[in-house]
C-alpha cells in the first residue's frame, strides 16, 4: 500500500498548473476568467469543459466530470493517485517519496493487525460452547472442521459493542479503528457493524486479513449478506475471494471456475476444485476481469441456477467479453446453487458440467424459450446482442459470437454482420452506448438547489460574502450528505480557499464532481442582492425543517392522546410551532 505524505501532496498539488497539464492534452481557449476546451470523458462536440486557473479545479458542464489536477490525470491517463502524484512531481521538480517512513508503515500495519485481532475474537467464539449450533450448522452443510478452520470462519457477536469494547482495550488509534470499516460510527458513537453473522474474512493475494463479509444467522434479518465497505485496504472492486489460494492451481489447469459466493468457493475448493475464484461484496467488475487475464483465458461461468444467476451470468458473461475473455457456462441444475451441487452430486458432477460448458450466446438463447418467441421478438432479441456486442474490440470474439448466433437462430450470418455494422455506426454517431455517459448530478429541488445556492456563497473568494452567510446559516439547515461536509470544510475557513486541495478531501468520484460543481459555479451577478437571495434559501430551508417538526409532533402527540398519556408539554410545542409556522405564512 503506497503512500505519500499529505505535505507531499500538497506541494506538488500547490506547484502544478492546471492549464498548463491539461494543455498539453487539449486545446484550451481563454474564456473570460477561466479556459475552455473539448472534454475528453464524453463524446463533446462543443467546448463544455472548464478550467479555472485561479481555483485550480476543471469542470464539464454537460457530462458532470470534474476535479483537480490529479483527478484529471488519473481518469485521462488511467493512472492511480500515486502515479499521478509521482508525474507531476517529477515535472515541477519535486521528490515524491512513497512512505516508508516508519509512522505510515505503522498505520497500515495495524489496520491488518487490527483485522487480524478481530478474525481471532471470531474464530474463538465460533468455537466456544455457546456457538455449538452454528458449527453444527456448518457441518451440516458439509464443511470440515478443517475447512472451517482453513478459511478461518468465525461468528460476530449478537451485540452491539462487544468487539469494539474489546479493540478498545488494545492499543489501536481512534483513526485505526474508525477507518477499518468493522465499525460504524452514529452520533451516539461507534458501534460493532456485523452482529449475530457468520464471518468470511477476505483475504489479499498475500493471505492477509483485509476485510470481512457476514452471512447473517437472524432469518428476520433483511440483508443475508453484509460486507466491509471499501475500505484503505479493501476496494471491492479489485478483490477477488480466495485468489491468495487459488491461483497456483488456477496457473496450473489453465482454467478457473468463477461462482458468485463464499460458500459455493469454499464447497469447491474443499471438494477438491482449487481453481475457483468469486467475487466478493459486489458484482464482477472490469477490474476483476482484468485480475482474472492475468491468470488465464479459460473462465466457466458457475453462478446459481435460478432466474437471479442468470441474469448475472448474462451480465458477467458480457464483462468477460468485453476484457477479451470468452466464458463458457457451466449449466447448474435449476434451483440449486454450486454448493448444493458439489455437496449432493460430488466434484465429478462440476467437472462434467465444465466439459459440456456452452457458450454465452447458447446459455442466452437456452434461457429463452426461442420457439415461443414471434418472430419480432426474435429479431429484437438478436439487436439486444449485437447492441451489447458491437463495441467489443476483439474481432475474433466478436465473429465467433455471430457464428454462434447464426447457427442456433438459423440467421445468415452475412445479415448478421451488416446489421452488426449498423448497430457499430449508431452507437458512433452517438458517441457511446446512452449508458456510458453519466448524467451530471443535479440539485434539482428547491430544498437542494437552496442548499447549494448557501454552499456556493459560502465558496465563495470574496470573503466578506462568506461572512454574510456564516452569519446566518446553521449547519444543521444543509442535509445533502456532500453539501454539508463542504459546507463543514468551508465555514472556518477565513483567509483564501485552496479550491484545488477542497477536492482531494473526497474520496468518491461522483462526490469529487459534485465538489467541483459547486466550487466552479459563477455567483450572481454583483448586483443581485445577495443578502435577499441568502435570506430566501434559508427560509426555504427553514421552512421545510419546521414543517417537519410539526408534523412529527402533531403525530406524536396524537399518539399520546391515544395513550391516554400526558400532553401538556407537546400541546405547548405544538401551538409554538404553529405560531412561528403562520407567522412565516406557510399554514
Ligand atoms: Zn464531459
Amino acid at each position: 500500500m503506497a503512500r505519500i505524505a499529505p505535505e507531499v501532496i500538497d506541494r506538488v498539488r500547490d506547484a502544478a498548473n492546471i492549464v498548463d497539464i491539461i494543455s498539453q492534452y487539449l486545446d484550451l481557449r481563454k474564456r473570460g476568467q477561466n479556459f475552455v476546451g473539448i472534454c475528453p470523458f464524453h463524446n463533446d462536440t462543443h467546448p463544455s469543459l472548464y478550467v479555472s486557473p485561479v481555483k485550480e479545479i476543471y469542470k464539464c458542464f454537460a457530462c458532470g466530470a470534474g476535479g483537480n489536477v490529479f483527478t484529471f490525470l488519473t481518469e485521462y491517463d488511467k493512472i492511480s493517485f500515486v502515479d499521478a502524484v509521482k508525474q507531476l512531481g517529477a515535472k515541477y521538480g519535486i521528490e515524491v517519496k512513497l512512505s516508508g517512513e516508519s509512522e505510515d508503515k505503522d498505520y497500515y500495519s495495524k489496520l491488518y493487525d487490527l483485522h487480524e485481532y478481530a478474525a481471532n475474537i471470531f474464530q474463538k467464539r465460533l468455537f466456544s460452547d455457546e456457538s455449538k449450533n452454528v458449527i453444527s450448522y456448518l457441518t451440516e452443510r458439509g464443511l470440515l472442521t478443517d475447512t472451517i478452520k482453513k478459511f478461518r470462519l468465525g461468528i460476530s457477536s449478537t451485540g452491539w459493542e462487544d468487539l469494539i469494547n474489546k479493540v478498545k482495550s488494545q492499543n489501536y488509534s481512534k483513526d485505526v479503528i474508525e477507518k477499518s470499516g468493522l465499525f460504524t460510527k452514529t452520533e451516539k458513537g461507534i458501534f460493532d457493524r456485523f452482529r449475530n453473522r457468520i464471518m468470511f474474512p477476505i483475504f489479499n493475494q498475500s493471505g492477509k486479513i483485509i476485510a470481512f463479509g457476514g452471512r447473517t444467522l437472524d432469518k428476520d434479518e433483511p440483508a443475508k449478506y453484509l460486507n466491509s465497505p471499501d475500505t484503505q485496504l479493501y476496494h471491492k472492486s479489485d478483490v477477488l475471494y480466495g485468489l491468495h489460494l487459488s491461483r497456483q492451481a488456477i496457473r496450473e489447469k489453465e482454467a478457473v471456475f468463477l461462482v458468485e459466493g463464499y460458500m459455493d468457493f469454499i464447497q469447491l475448493y474443499q471438494a477438491g476444485i482449487e481453481n475457483v475464484i468469486a467475487a466478493s461484496g459486489t458484482a464482477l467488475t472490469e477490474r476483476h476481469v482484468q485480475q482474472i487475464k492475468k491468470f488465464t483465458n479459460r473462465v466457466f461461468l458457475t453462478y446459481d441456477g435460478d432466474q437471479a444467476g442468470t441474469n448475472a451470468t448474462i451480465r458477467a458473461g458480457y464483462l468477460l467479453y468485453h476484457g477479451g475473455v470468452e466464458p463458457l457456462v457451466v449449466v447448474v441444475p435449476k434451483g440449486m446453487d454450486p454448493d448444493d451441487w458439489v455437496r449432493e452430486k460430488g466434484a465429478e458432477a462440476i467437472m462434467q458440467g465444465a466439459e459440456s460448458a456452452i457458450s454465452l450466446i447458447d446459455f442466452q438463447i437456452s434461457s429463452k424459450n426461442i420457439k415461443d418467441l414471434s418472430s419480432a421478438e426474435r429479431s429484437q432479441f438478436v439487436d439486444d446482442i449485437l447492441f451489447a456486442i458491437a463495441d467489443i474490440g476483439d474481432s475474433i470474439i466478436r465473429n465467433s459470437i455471430l457464428k454462434n448466433i447464426s447457427q442456433r437462430l438459423q440467421i445468415d450470418e452475412n445479415e448478421l454482420l451488416q446489421r452488426l455494422k449498423r448497430e457499430q455506426a449508431r452507437q458512433r454517431t452517438r458517441g457511446q452506448k446512452d449508458d456510458i455517459v453519466e448524467q451530471p448530478i443535479e440539485f434539482s429541488s428547491l430544498i437542494q438547489k437552496a442548499q447549494s445556492i448557501l454552499v456556493k456563497l459560502l465558496a465563495s473568494d470574496d470573503p466578506q460574502i462568506r461572512q454574510v452567510v456564516r452569519d446566518k446559516i446553521e449547519i444543521d439547515l444543509i442535509s445533502e450528505p456532500v453539501l454539508k461536509k463542504l459546507a463543514e470544510i468551508l465555514l472556518p475557513i477565513y483567509n483564501d480557499i485552496n479550491y484545488s486541495s477542497i477536492i482531494d478531501q473526497f474520496e468518491n468520484k461522483k462526490e469529487r464532481e459534485i465538489v467541483a460543481n459547486v466550487l466552479m459555479e459563477e455567483l450572481p451577478h454583483e448586483d443581485d442582492d445577495l443578502v435577499a437571495i441568502i435570506n430566501e434559501c434559508i427560509l426555504t430551508l427553514k421552512s421545510r425543517l419546521l414543517k417537519e417538526q410539526y408534523k412529527s409532533a402533531r403525530f406524536k402527540l396524537r399518539e399520546l392522546e391515544l395513550k391516554g398519556e400526558e400532553t401538556t408539554e407537546l400541546r405547548m410545542e405544538v401551538a409554538q410551532l404553529h405560531i412561528e409556522l403562520d407567522k412565516m405564512g406557510l399554514l
